[in-house]
């Protein structure tokens, strides 16, 4: 088989992946109408695949996805990729470990972002999953990789998979799309179950020592190996 239908193939098969995940955010009720997108890197490849823009979720097939360069230009499909496209190409070209990248508006996790509040960790799921708080990040303009900019330099050095962009919404990245779109259920259920904890009295943060453990042991031990 030459290299061009070894990439042609690898390329379905992210199609493929990154249309079915946006099934997930609406399974897990993360998105309203057409807002909310994930991406896949094309393992090997300077690619990514990605949800067309303004397309309603029940009408997104492999086929609908666009193939982009890491600059975010259109090098397959029919449609215009979608309008975070630059902000995600931006997080691949300088998160190398990252092979996915989820961005939703969900409600709880937005509603901390409105407040440009980061999501204390006060919770054993919390320290599991994003080995302390969930960090904000600052506003920034939608269209450019301005948003990219803005996940990249909140995260970096971060345990926290998932970032809330100030007065916006939520970016989350994983070594696979699927662990990206697990960050961005796990950071909604984190949001929602915080919210009303602060609803109903103080919040206690988890001493820094348990974070550590709960996280280490989440992230080594738990689940199948
Ligand atoms: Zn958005």
């Amino acid at each position: 088989m030459s290299p061009d239908h070894a990439v042609g193939d690898e390329v379905d098969r992210i199609r493929r992946t990154v249309a079915d995940l946006h099934a997930e955010l609406v399974r897990n009720g993360l998105v309203a109408w057409t807002s909310g997108n994930v991406s896949a890197r094309v393992p090997g490849t300077d690619l990514l695949v990605i949800k067309p823009s303004g397309i309603a979720y029940a009408d997104l097939t492999a086929e609908t996805m666009v193939v982009c360069d890491l600059n975010g230009t259109r090098v397959g499909g029919e449609l215009s990729p979608s309008s975070d496209t630059a902000s995600h190409a931006y997080i691949y070209r300088h998160m190398p470990g990252v092979g996915g990248v989820v961005h939703t508006h969900s409600r709880y996790a937005t509603a901390w972002a409105a407040r440009g509040e980061p999501i204390p960790c006060v919770i054993t799921a919390m320290a599991d999953e994003f080995g302390g708080e969930i960090p904000v990040g600052p506003f920034a303009p939608i269209g450019g990789e301005e948003i990219g900019r803005a996940v990249v330099a909140t995260l970096s050095g971060h345990r926290s998979p998932a970032v809330l962009l100030r007065s916006h919404g939520v970016f989350t990245v994983g070594a696979t799309p699927r662990a990206a779109v697990k960050a961005a259920v796990m950071c909604e259920d984190a949001a929602c179950t915080v919210h009303l904890a602060s609803v109903m009295g103080q919040l206690t943060a988890l001493p820094p020592d348990q974070v550590d453990a709960l996280y280490r042991r989440y992230q080594n031990e738990y689940g199948q190996r």
